[in-house]
């Protein structure tokens, strides 16, 4: 027997589960179907979730703002009790060292612009409120075998802080908890069941096939495939109108333990750090992780199956990583094993993420995450739903692009800002977007 919904989301990651719940709410009947086993199991696993909103654009910046006020109030955006086991928002605050040759006063003015309180840092103020970093300036991001990596710094370096930034505890419960209140709004859930081909007839999209031969019928799909999200735009015969492409990219993140000066609470802020090319932040239980920020030093390792790829870290990338920690924060204990993970990123050519409609009438895409999109989850679910009431309303989304305002700001959010036709946007080049 064939069976019907109004919706099939493929990926119950973050924003397939932050999806799912959104298109239920409005009364649609969903299926979420992912070939893992578990809800938020994919990239959103790996992810740093990291909640900070320099970005390099206005609707970036006041996506990451308004996403952190549906995750600061999550047990209300959810309907469901404040004592339900729900993740949870760690403030840490986020200081952001200057960096020669990025966009930082744009951004800082985006963000003003929003009403996000940002504080300007002398390297004197740094040293002062977080006495673990060290403020030297090192000029720009090195390989760590390279002998010019040791140089003396040029100068120290200042930055700007975000008190209100900090990340959430668990990333995958934080994917359950949208799939749970999904279910809750009448939404299902498939695990173990892998889409292998997107139905279309004519022009419209009619539903999917799962490994097992089971056909769903669906008038909206929508693919939140993370990292394998290209290979679905191709089983939908869309890949050729994309003009912003996407490619997985592996990346690794290490745990290292603080020295108990990072912060004067005892917990450090996170640090966005290009000039050494990482970011990290505290972590639970006295830990801290760290990434990188893809400096132009770096060999980035492209992914061309992202169903194969390694997730435990190498022993070069945990050197790497802990090489430049050293230099920002003098006293850290280095661990003498590699310790960490590996995930991938879905990066597009500009580091902004898809999410959009398509020419096949009833395909949608939430995708092109870039690494830096776990924060976004609560307006993502809120912007596919827009963009499908949009297309069964007639409005052609790409010639008129829907426009969603933010329920904290009542500022107006272009969704034509995160459009496969999009000229590339001027960003950073990396994961900060
Ligand atoms: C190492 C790392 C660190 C990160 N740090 C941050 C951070 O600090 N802050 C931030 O905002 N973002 C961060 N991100 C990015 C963020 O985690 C992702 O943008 C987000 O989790 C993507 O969620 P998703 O639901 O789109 O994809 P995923 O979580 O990847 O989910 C996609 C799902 O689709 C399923 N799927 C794939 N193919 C099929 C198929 N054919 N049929 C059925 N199901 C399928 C997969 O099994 C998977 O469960 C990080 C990412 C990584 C990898």
């Amino acid at each position: 027997m064939v069976q019907e919904f109004d919706v099939v989301v493929v990926g119950a990651g973050v924003i397939g589960a932050a999806t799912s719940f959104e298109l239920a709410r409005t009364g649609r009947s969903v299926l979420c179907v992912d070939n893992s086993g578990a809800v938020g199991s994919g990239s959103t696993s790996a992810s740093s979730a990291i909640i900070r909103f320099h970005y390099s654009t206005w609707d970036s910046v006041l996506t990451s703002w308004e996403s952190a006020w549906l995750w600061w109030r999550f047990s209300e955006h959810l309907g469901t009790t404040a004592s339900a086991a729900l993740a949870k928002f760690v403030p840490t605050g986020a200081l952001t060292f200057d960096f020669r040759g990025t966009n930082r006063d744009v951004t800082v003015a985006l963000m003003r612009r929003c009403g996000i309180a940002v504080e300007d840092l002398s390297a004197n103020q740094i040293r002062e409120r977080f006495p673990a970093l060290d403020v030297a300036d090192f000029g720009v991001a090195k390989r760590v075998d390279d002998a010019a990596f040791f140089d003396d710094p040029v100068g120290e370096v200042g930055g700007y802080f975000t008190p209100d930034a900090g990340f959430i505890d668990d990333p995958m419960l934080a994917a359950q908890n949208f799939m749970d209140a999904a279910m809750r709004g009448g939404a299902k859930l498939r695990l173990h069941s892998k889409v292998v081909e997107i139905r279309r007839r004519g022009d419209a999209v009619v539903g999917v096939t799962l490994e097992s031969g089971e056909l769903i019928d669906a008038h909206v799909v929508v693919n939140v495939a993370g990292p394998a999200s290209a290979r679905i735009n191709e089983m939908a015969g869309v890949s050729g109108e994309m003009k912003i492409n996407q490619r997985p990219l592996r990346q690794e993140v290490h745990v290292a333990t603080p020295p108990q000066n990072f912060g004067l609470d005892g917990t450090g802020p996170l640090v966005t750090d290009m000039g050494l090319g990482t970011y990290f932040r505290p972590h639970l239980g006295g830990t801290m992780i760290v990434g990188g920020t893809e400096p132009k030093c770096d060999d980035l390792e492209w992914v061309r199956d992202p169903d194969q790829f390694s997730d435990q870290p190498t022993t070069v990338g945990f050197e790497r990583s802990m090489l430049r920690l050293g230099r920002r924060m003098p006293n850290l204990a280095i661990p003498s094993r590699p310790k960490g993970l590996a995930g991938l990123y879905d990066v597009t050519d500009d580091w902004v993420p898809i999410y959009d409609c398509s020419s096949l009438k009833g395909y949608f895409m939430a995708c092109g995450t870039s690494g830096n999109q776990f924060k976004n989850a609560p307006m993502s679910g809120i912007f596919m739903t827009a963009l499908v009431e949009a297309s069964e309303q007639g409005i052609d989304h790409d010639t008129d692009p829907v426009q969603v305002v933010g329920a904290h700001t009542g500022m107006t959010i272009n969704l034509g800002a995160f459009s496969r036709l999009r000229e590339p946007e001027t960003t950073t080049g990396t994961v900060m977007g």
